[in-house]
């Protein structure tokens, strides 16, 4: 850690934002090759992961990339702020995307918070280091809106379980170690209350995934498949039969915090472009700046909120709108800019840029649609009948 010299150090850093933000801007401002390599346009998927990996190792052990996490399983202390300025930082130092490193915000909360400490002690450090990836293991063919209808199912053996179903649009499984894959723990009809959350390791026997390309040419999402595939009991996140306030607990997350998280990115591929826009699409950028100050509005309050101890419950649902609407209005003004982005071949000077520009399409889908998303404000906070 060659900017961390001394525990006085680290201390101060960990007890003073501001210092950790001037610390880290300093860092950044000697434009390491890592960030260097991370801030340019990557379109070929598995390079960008390889790329952002570097990064990571790079942030993690400069200590940057611990500040935020507990110290009991690898962090440097610190909260929640500290990561927010790290995403921050790097978005204004020129990266656009961390691909698969933006699932930290999403996944490690909850391992951190319910998973077996010995396990999370022993793996969060690789995720954080970006030698170890995580993916999400929730929807299936069948049960994807209505989650509590999912099959695949976990038989108690030899101590352990064996997990047996299938899961689909798993996100980075391609590229990743670890699932945390629901299961159904309790009879076939126990809806939500029969749930338990897994820690998979994709390497073991039974495993099968397989990538799906993506209509923008990624190969982000996977098919994965368990069959018979044993886990051991300190595998478990959360209690036997907890399974749902985990999903929960991880939804609230990829709705609420992560929303900041990911707005920064999406203002510096704004950034990038404005130069190339034209005035005729200038009514789409003010959409597209508006927007973005709305989620960035919203996301702060949760993130401050949920920083000072309180959960981030249902009104993540509001900001997982607003961070819908302001992807799709960033990439629309892109797309006004420059009719030819929607369509091209795989590996032209746009084609980082159209691989964001398709995907901003789905975005109102992934971590529960957008109709699911007015139902539980229809619901949860309007109390709507
Ligand atoms: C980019 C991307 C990444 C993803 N990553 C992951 C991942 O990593 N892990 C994972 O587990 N899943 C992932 N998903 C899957 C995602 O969570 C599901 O696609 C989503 O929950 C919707 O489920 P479904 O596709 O089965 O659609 P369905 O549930 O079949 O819904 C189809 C349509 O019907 C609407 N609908 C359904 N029920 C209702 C209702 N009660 N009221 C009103 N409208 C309704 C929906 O809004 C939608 O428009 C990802 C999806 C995308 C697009």
């Amino acid at each position: 850690m060659s900017h961390l010299t001394g525990s006085g150090r680290r201390d101060v850093l960990r007890d003073d934002l501001s210092a950790y933000a001037a610390s880290f801007e300093a860092w950044l401002a000697s434009r390491p090759a890592e960030l260097v390599a991370a801030a340019r346009p990557l379109p070929v998927y598995a390079e960008r992961v390889a790329v952002t990996s570097e990064l990571m190792r790079a942030l993690f052990d400069e200590g940057w990339a611990r500040y935020g996490w507990p110290e009991q399983v690898g962090g440097l202390g610190g909260g929640i702020l500290h990561r927010a300025a790290m995403w921050e930082a790097l978005a204004r130092h020129g990266v656009a995307a961390m691909a698969l490193f933006e699932h930290l915000e999403i996944l490690a909360p909850t391992l951190v918070a319910m998973g077996d400490a010995g396990f999370v002690a022993g793996t969060l450090p690789r995720f954080l280091r970006g030698e170890e990836r995580w993916s999400q293991g929730f929807s299936e063919p069948e049960a994807g809106s209505d989650l509590a209808s999912l099959r695949t199912r976990a038989v108690a053996a030899d101590g352990g379980y064996l997990i047996t179903g299938r899961k689909i649009w798993t996100s980075w499984a391609r590229y990743a170690t670890w699932c945390l894959v629901l299961a159904r723990t309790g009879p076939p009809e126990s809806r939500h209350r029969g749930l338990t959350a897994f820690a998979v390791d994709l390497r073991s026997p039974g495993v099968e995934v397989r990538a799906i390309e993506q209509a923008n040419g990624t190969d982000e999402l996977a098919e994965v498949t368990f069959d018979e595939v044993a886990v051991g009991p300190e595998r478990i996140v959360g209690e036997l039969g907890g399974g749902w306030g985990v999903a929960m607990h991880i939804l609230a997350h990829e709705r609420g915090t992560f929303a900041w998280f990911r707005h920064n990115f999406l203002y510096r591929q704004l950034l990038e472009t404005v130069e190339t826009g034209t005035p005729a699409a200038d009514r789409l950028l003010g959409d597209a700046l508006l927007d973005l100050a709305a989620v960035r509005a919203s996301s702060h309050l949760g993130l401050h909120a949920h920083a000072s101890g309180a959960a981030l419950g249902p009104k993540a649902a509001f900001v997982k709108l607003l961070l819908g609407a302001s992807e799709q209005s960033v990439n629309d003004w892109a797309l006004a800019s420059d009719p030819d982005l929607a369509v091209g071949p795989p590996d032209d000077e746009a084609a980082a840029r159209r691989q964001d520009y398709l995907f901003s399409r789905i975005v109102t889908v992934y971590g529960g649609s957008q109709q699911m998303q007015l139902d539980t404000i229809a619901k949860q906070i309007l109390r709507l009948p």
